[in-house]
């Protein structure tokens, strides 16, 4: 388990339980190297799940290149580890609960995009830009300026 704060590998864990349901389990540990402390959920069954992307390839949902992907958005914001890890559990857990055998990366997408817009604007644009939520780069611009006129009024 790579330390979320340094990337140190070496870590350990301080107290382990079971999540919320029996497929997780919860991890408490604690980075060897910085002391910081962070939270996992290791899931003993995988989502079998294909993600249909935009020009029609499938590939297997993968929970680590999702969160990858909320991470890359949420830098240098004040958006936690912890933060980021509920976004993944609450849209894998959603996505369980649909059922399918195959889903748009965009539905994927939008799930996340719901959860990080209540928590970080900068993150949520970021991200809603990776997954081209935006038609085209005007409605990126206006939903960026939007934001900066609402910052200056703060
Ligand atoms: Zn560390």
């Amino acid at each position: 388990m790579i330390c979320p704060f340094c990337e140190h590998r070496k870590t350990r864990v301080v107290d382990k339980r079971e999540g919320n349901d029996v497929k997780t389990i919860r991890r408490r540990r604690e980075c060897l190297k910085c002391g910081r402390r962070f939270t996992t959920f290791e899931k003993i069954e995988t989502l079998d799940l294909l993600v249909i992307k935009k020009d029609g390839r499938r590939e297997i949902f993968d929970r680590a290149k999702l969160r990858g992907g909320i991470i890359k958005s949420c830098e240098k914001r004040p958006v936690s580890a912890g933060d980021i890890e509920k976004i993944v559990d609450e849209s894998e857990a959603e996505l369980r609960k649909i059922n399918a055998s195959e889903i748009l990366s965009k539905k994927i997408g939008e799930m996340v995009i719901k959860r990080l817009k209540k928590l970080d604007e900068i993150s949520y644009i970021r991200f809603a830009s990776v997954y081209r939520q935006f038609a085209d780069l005007s409605d990126f611009e206006k939903e960026l300026s939007k934001l900066s006129k609402g910052l200056k009024n703060k």
